[in-house]
């Protein structure tokens, strides 16, 4: 899970790059960074933190340049510590090269111990760095060949943006696992992980970049190809429909506003039940709540209210925090839900603490029944291509049955998208997702263990 966004042929591309950011920033906010080539070299800037408070105009001003890549982070292999803030930057023997990456290596473990034995030195524990010395140590000729080159070792998920004092590369792995679009802004280039970027920056969307395609972009224009071998079924996240990417994108061919909200219109086909209102966990329910909604014809209110100032409550590491943060970011409105049967519309239940306390919390707020409705089906395996969802022994659908997660939230009734539900919308042909995380059909198997740390807890068992 991270966001990242490149600039191409401007006279403000850092400028560009963070507003960019600014609009991406729900994919990613652990850390931000911007590298920008004034055409000599690269010049980066890579903080903890959420974008707005890391880019003030100073340091702005020192990322100078028509070209510029930026990079949100959410870990999903290695810590969440400065010295795995993104984009990566280093100086190789061909000159300077700096790389964002959003996706997950499923053989980073393998390819960094092959690299450590041959004498290689790591200064972060996120498996893109190893991408880095792959490229370096290619013995092919041009850069992109060196890229093709390093990649083909490498399984697994990556949207990615390649920076160097001339050249930006854009890469989408050939399963297409994560969004990554194409956009132009006068004699400017921009590419982003979704759309919605794209319209901060006044960008006009040219299309998505395929999976498996390296876009070149430098003085003479764009050059695109296709080197890899293309699998059979693509695999495009779904759950970047459900919950991720923002709902106002579009992404894989889609409106993500209008897939989420025929989510819901299918669940209400699916979970119908008597009530008298509907309300969305906001944010992450709000379009599936309207579909509901709108199928059902039962009216849709809004019952809880989000504090806009307080982050991702999931982010939050620990599980006392977690509790806490429910209370801290919504707070129910009485007069809504008083006496009544309310249906409350989520995406997805992970561990199953949000729901938890937010049966609760419409309970006392008067409410006669409860029904929780999941816009998805349930999670029953980790993601191993770039979702932050934790170990199947963390997944309560992954341990508990339906009825057993209903008694346990405190619901009056549960119901799941089903699976089938899912694709409610028609199929292009050659149109394949990856819903691993809810069927446990994995398109590339895992080769490392699945643990986020896996880089670094691997080194402390030496
Ligand atoms: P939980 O309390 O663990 O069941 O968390 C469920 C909430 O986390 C739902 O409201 C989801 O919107 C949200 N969620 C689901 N998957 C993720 C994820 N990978 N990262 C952050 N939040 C998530």
């Amino acid at each position: 899970m991270c966001g990242i966004v490149g600039i191409y042929n401007h006279a403000e591309a850092a400028n560009l790059a963070y507003l960019g950011l600014y609009a991406l920033q729900h994919r990613g906010q652990e850390s931000a960074g911007i590298v920008s080539s004034d055409g000599k070299t690269l010049h980066s800037h890579r903080q903890m933190g959420h974008v707005a408070d890391i880019f003030s105009e100073p340091v702005l001003a020192g990322l100078p340049g028509k070209n510029a890549i930026g990079h949100v982070r959410y870990s999903t292999t290695g810590e969440s510590v400065s010295k795995n803030c993104q984009p990566i930057t280093v100086d190789y023997s061909r000159g300077g090269l700096a790389v964002a990456h959003n996706g997950n290596f499923v053989n980073a473990q393998k390819i960094r111990a092959e690299l450590e034995a041959h004498g290689a030195i790591f200064q972060s524990t996120m498996d893109t760095e190893s991408l880095i010395h792959l490229v370096a140590q290619s013995s092919k000729n041009s850069l992109v060949d060196r890229i093709i080159d390093a990649l083909k070792q490498i399984r697994g998920a990556y949207s990615l943006l390649f920076l160097t004092e001339t050249r930006m590369i854009a890469v989408r792995d050939p399963f297409g696992w994560r969004p990554l679009v194409l956009g132009r802004k006068g004699d400017s280039w921009v590419v982003a992980s979704e759309t919605c970027a794209l319209d901060l920056l006044e960008a006009e969307f040219v299309r998505e970049i395929d999976p498996g395609e390296v876009v070149v972009i430098d003085q003479h224009g764009i050059h695109c190809q296709k080197p890899f071998a293309i699998p059979h079924k693509k695999a495009m996240c779904i759950f970047e429909f459900i919950y991720f990417a923002r709902p106002d994108s579009h992404i894989f061919g889609r409106d993500v506003y209008e897939m989420r909200k025929g989510f819901g219109q299918q669940l209400a086909r699916e979970h119908p039940v008597s009530a008298d209102v509907v309300i969305p966990i906001p944010d992450s329910g709000m379009q599936a709540a309207l579909g509901y909604a709108e199928e059902s014809g039962i009216p849709f209110q809004f019952g809880l209210i989000r504090n806009h100032y307080v982050g991702r409550t999931f982010i939050e590491p620990k599980e006392s925090i977690r509790h806490f943060g429910v209370k801290i970011k919504l707070n129910p409105v009485r007069e809504v839900l008083k006496g009544k049967r309310v249906i409350v519309v989520d995406d997805s239940i992970v561990r199953g603490t949000t729901s938890r306390k937010i049966v609760k919390m419409i309970r006392d707020a008067g409410a006669k029944e409860v029904h929780v409705r999941i816009s998805s089906p349930p999670t029953i395996g980790p993601c191993h291509y770039g979702i932050d969802t934790p170990d199947k022994d963390d997944l309560i659908a992954a341990n508990k049955s339906v009825l057993e997660i209903q008694k346990f939230i405190g619901a009056d009734s549960l119901g799941y998208l089903s699976t089938k539900g899912l694709y409610w919308f028609e199929k292009n042909p050659g149109e394949w997702f990856c819903d691993a995380c809810f069927t446990g059909n994995y398109p590339v198997p895992m080769e490392d263990i699945s643990d986020k740390m896996k880089l670094s807890s691997r080194r402390a068992q030496c």
